[in-house]
Parts: C-alpha cells; structure tokens; sequence
C-alpha cells in the first residue's frame, strides 16, 4: 500500500489562464515541501472541503523552489463545490489536499504517444507532455471551451496539437468523432484519454473493439459524468474498471 500524505495549504495566488480555466497556487512551508517530496507531479490527489466532501484533481506542478503546488480547475460554474471554491479561491483562502507517494510514471515507454482529453484532463496531458522525452513524439487533441481557452503547451517531445471546441461539455462532445478521423501511426505506441464518462466509455470500445488493441497500449479514464456529481458517479466509475480488469485477466 502507498503510504498518503495529506496537508491544509494556504492559497498564495489564483490566475485565469483563460476564461474557463483558473489555476490556484498554493504556498508550501519547509515541511509540506518534505512532505511532499515523493509525490508524482501529474498524478492525481484528493481535495478537501470543511463538509467532508472529497474530489479528485491533479497535482499540475510543484515548484520546489518557489514553494509552490499548482491546481487547475475548469470553472464549469457553481454547481459543484469544487469549481465554486475555484470561482471564489482568494489568497489566504485554504484547502485541505492529500496525494499518493510515490514516483509511479504517467505513461510507459514507447515511440508516439496518442493524448486525448477534455478540459478536465488538460492539468495531467500538459504534465505529461512535459515529462516526456526528447527523440519521442505525440499526438494531442484537447477539447475546451472556445479558441480563448487554447492554451500553450511545451515538450521535449514533437508533437501535433488539435484543438477541438465545445461551448457545452454538459450536454456533448464530439471528442470521439475527431479521434475516429485521425491517423493512428503503425508504431509502438500508446494512448491515454480522460474525458466525460460517456465519451471515455465510446473511445474505449473505438480502440478495445474496433481496433483491437490490447489493454497495455491504453490508458482510457472517465473523470467525471454529466449531470452527476462526483460522489454521485465515482462508485459506477470504479465498478467499470473493475469489470474491464476482470475481463481482461479472463482473456
Ligand atoms: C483522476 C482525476 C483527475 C482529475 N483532474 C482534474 C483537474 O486537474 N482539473 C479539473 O478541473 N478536473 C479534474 N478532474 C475532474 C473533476 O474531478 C470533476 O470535474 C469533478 O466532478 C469536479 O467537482 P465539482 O465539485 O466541481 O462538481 P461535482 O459536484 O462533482 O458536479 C456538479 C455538476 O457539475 C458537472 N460537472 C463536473 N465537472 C464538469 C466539467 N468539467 N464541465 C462541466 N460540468 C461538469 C457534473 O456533471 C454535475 O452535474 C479529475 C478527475 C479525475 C478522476
């Protein structure tokens, strides 16, 4: 079992990257920056408010040298507590937030790496594009808001980026059609996709079903569910993965 390490940060600053997409940067003391020193930048954490609700996000970064840990959040409203925390996070403010340890990579080691994701997914795709190696090569495409939401990215890594834009996430995507019209390249290669339940759920029966790829060349993870709260869509969620597990050790 990895071993969780869990702290209260103060919000030291809060930016609109763009009008949909609010990064919080939380300050670090000495001894946050030590506990959190086995953390994986990219992987995902707990956030937690006074109620006891819990929800799920990615560590964007931690910079080590400002004393700093970075959370993105896609503004999606005030419909849900932790989009609303986002919408009012002031610096002071403070959030409880725990995390894995443990220096587990994001992705395994191949040739061209295929990343799908919503907006929900832009914090661990940019993470990943930035910890993968030069001389390997990506294909990216992000869905968001709108053209103002199109954010820079940077690699070492080659690769080609698509944006895809959609106005109402909560209602449709048309991820998986875009992902059907692309050239997947014949190499070694590998794809991780987050996105809506409904689209995750289409995009792994493209690749698993259709293309007949195996369980090893993909990641495919649903990180939220329209017109469900977290708490109300995790269980189903977790139930799902389980299931294609059981499958794939009965293959
Ligand atoms: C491993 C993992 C990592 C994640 N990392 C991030 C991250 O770094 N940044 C991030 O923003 N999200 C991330 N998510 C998704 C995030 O956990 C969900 O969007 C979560 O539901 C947001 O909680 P909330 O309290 O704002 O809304 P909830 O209370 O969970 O939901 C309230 C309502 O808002 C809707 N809703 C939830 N998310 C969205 C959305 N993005 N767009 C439109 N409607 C929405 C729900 O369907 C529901 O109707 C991640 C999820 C997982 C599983």
């Amino acid at each position: 079992m990895r071993k969780a390490v869990h702290s209260i940060f103060n919000v030291k600053e809060k930016l609109f990257l763009t009008p949909h997409y609010i990064r919080v940067k939380f300050g670090m003391t000495d001894e946050q920056l030590e506990l959190f020193s086995n953390v994986q930048i990219g992987a995902n954490n707990k956030i937690f408010f006074a109620d006891n609700t819990r929800r799920t996000y990615t560590t964007r970064h931690i910079d080590f040298v400002e004393k700093e840990l970075w959370i993105d959040f896609v503004a999606h409203g005030d419909n849900g507590p932790a989009s609303a925390w986002a919408n009012r996070a002031q610096p002071g403010g403070s959030l409880g937030i725990g995390m894995k340890e443990g220096r587990r990579p994001l992705f395994p080691e191949v040739d061209e790496y295929i990343l799908i994701g919503d907006s929900t997914a832009l914090p661990v795709i940019s993470a990943m594009l930035e910890q993968l190696p030069a001389g390997t090569s990506a294909k990216v495409v992000l869905e968001v808001h709108g053209k103002e939401d199109e954010l820079k990215l940077s690699s070492k890594a080659r690769f080609d980026l698509q944006w895809v834009h959609n106005t109402h996430p909560e209602q449709n995507s048309n991820l998986v059609e875009v992902v059907r019209g692309m050239d997947l390249p014949d190499k070694k290669q590998f794809v991780f996709a987050a996105a809506e339940y409904h689209t995750v759920k289409n995009l792994k029966s493209y690749f698993r079903d259709e293309l007949g790829w195996k369980s090893e060349n993909y990641s495919i993870v649903s990180y939220w569910k329209r017109g469900e709260s977290e708490d109300q869509s995790s269980a189903q969620r977790r139930e799902e993965r389980r299931e294609e597990h059981q499958e794939e050790s009965q293959v």
